[in-house]
């Protein structure tokens, strides 16, 4: 796909996704759309923009024809149309075989297939969309949870570009005042004060650190994030898991586990996309009234348990340990503490409802070494950390959350903890980046603003300062798309689907 002289051409495909449903949808664009059209339905009255129009497919091309479908076509002239050039939808019964039957006479009458996302390329190119609302179409197509169709829809309706519509403003006009002073120098055109110039590039920074600090939530609302449970096998990882996918059953999707010993689903915690990893298995190890013969095999199970809860957490975000509050610490679990001492991470005391009904004293959490930790199991009184204060074990700032699976508690807490340890307590704001391309040209355009400030600060001529300006402008015109180099506007289109 060319960027150039693209839009000569008629384009078409089939913008309903693929397989049977109740209606698909061919779409055209180009100046022989409404040609095309007509030539390949049978319209029962002509084409008018805006206007529903109903006609028969036929089942060939010639005089033996017969109808095989009803279509509704609508026809959008230019420049009022998603593409801005005139684009004609038929919609017929969701059947494959009429909808390749269309396409393929859509193509033989002259049109060309279009490659994924060249609608909305179209769109970009026409200057309907800027680049960060084309990204937001596919987005709102990707869209896993409401939070982020509406993340998306606000980037579609242009919230991102309108922040940065001010700093680029800004920019701007101090380049013109800093090309005026060079243009004009011997017209008494007064020289910029190095005081003003600076002023001036001070203030763009604030609001470019601030968009660059919304790639935090942002990232995470649009990618979502994995969280692994790990801990030794009867820990309690699956009943946790069980709790926490419960609220969201209604949203969840199921995704079958990646890997034979682990179970992956994903919810929606406060609409970030959350894929929750247990590393379940080992069921087979759960011992208890385990007989004599059974211990060996049982304390096998447990190691195995141990070391595929490593491999799940390696690849996870963030990592819940799920610790048995009755049990000790066993130097497994000492080890994954250590191991995750500066990941983010949370521990389950779990099954304190067992502590509760006058169970032994929590060995696990006294040989934690912290003595107050049964006093601070209370759920809603959160140890901040396990271990000993005055022992550095290097887990002492993991955070700790007191929960019974069996019985709930705890759980709306480890929820908000979850949720805390993934937004890094970012909120949620219009506007926010949520990709690394726009992370990238904010960070692109704050480094040249503080290479001009430098320049400026050590009296460099004015011309040299401008090369810093421009290049920030740039970088800031790449987010848009107005300076985005085509091999990357190709690559950010081919990741959108056919027909959009
Ligand atoms: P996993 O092997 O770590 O996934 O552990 P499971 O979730 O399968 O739980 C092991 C056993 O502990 C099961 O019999 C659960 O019913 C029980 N269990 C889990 N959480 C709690 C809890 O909070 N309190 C009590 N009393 N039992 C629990």
């Amino acid at each position: 796909m060319t960027l150039s002289g693209s839009t000569t051409d008629t384009i078409a495909a089939i913008s309903t996704p693929p397989g049977r449903g109740g209606i698909g949808i061919v779409r055209l664009s180009g100046p022989e759309a409404a040609s095309i059209a007509a030539q390949l339905v049978c319209l029962r009255q002509p084409l008018e923009h805006a206007r529903a129009r109903l006609a028969d497919v036929l089942d060939a091309a010639d005089d033996k024809a017969a109808r095989i479908d009803e279509a509704v076509v609508t026809f959008f002239g230019a420049p009022h149309s998603y593409t801005a050039e005139d684009l004609v939808e038929i919609a017929a019964h969701g059947s494959p075989v009429v909808l390749e039957l269309l396409l393929s006479r859509a193509l033989a009458l002259g049109a060309r297939l279009a490659e994924p996302g060249e609608f909305t390329q179209r769109a970009f190119l026409a200057g309907k969309l800027d680049l960060t609302q084309a990204e937001a179409v596919r987005d709102l197509i990707a869209a896993q949870t409401l939070t982020q169709a509406r993340q998306a829809a606000s980037q579609m309706g242009g919230a991102l570009s309108r922040r940065v519509a001010p700093v680029k403003q800004a920019l701007v006009e101090l380049i013109a005042l800093l090309e005026a002073g060079i243009d004009f120098a011997e017209d008494d055109v007064e020289v910029t004060p190095q005081a003003e110039i600076a002023r001036r590039i001070d203030e763009l920074t604030p609001p470019l650190s601030a968009l660059e600090a919304s790639f935090a939530r942002g990232r995470i609302v649009h990618d979502g994030l994995t969280l692994a449970i790990v801990g030794r096998p009867n820990a309690g990882k699956s009943s946790l898991f069980n709790r926490l996918v419960e609220r969201d059953r209604a949203i969840v999707t199921a995704t079958p586990g990646t890997t034979r010993d682990t179970v992956t689903e994903r919810i929606s915690l406060d609409g970030i996309p959350l894929e929750l990893v247990d590393t379940a298995g080992l069921r087979s190890g759960h011992g208890e009234g385990a007989g004599e013969g059974q211990r060996e095999h049982v304390q096998e199970a447990e190691q195995l348990g141990i070391r595929r809860s490593r491999e799940a957490l390696a690849d996870a975000a963030l990592v819940l340990i799920v610790l048995d509050a009755t049990e000790p610490l066993n130097d497994e679990e000492r080890r994954l503490l250590a191991a995750v001492a500066e990941r983010p991470a949370l521990v389950a005391m779990n099954k304190i409802d067992l502590l509760e009904a006058g169970h032994s004293l929590p060995d696990c959490a006294t040989s934690l070494g912290a003595p107050s930790i049964p006093r601070s199991l209370h759920p809603n009184a959160q140890s901040s950390c396990v271990g000993d204060p005055g022992v550095r074990n290097g887990w002492e700032a993991i955070h700790t959350i007191a929960t019974s699976a069996l019985t709930g508690e705890g759980i709306p807490a480890l929820r908000g903890r979850i949720l805390a340890l993934a937004t890094g307590g970012a909120a949620a704001e219009p506007g926010m980046l949520t990709s690394l391309r726009h992370q990238q040209a904010i960070a692109a355009a704050t480094s040249t603003l503080a290479d001009a400030t430098r320049a400026n600060a050590a009296s460099i001529p004015h011309e040299m300062i401008l090369m810093d300006l421009y290049r920030a402008l740039w970088a800031l015109d790449s987010l848009t798309g107005q300076t985005t180099p085509d091999d990357i506007l190709n690559l950010i289109f081919s990741t959108f689907c056919i027909g959009k």
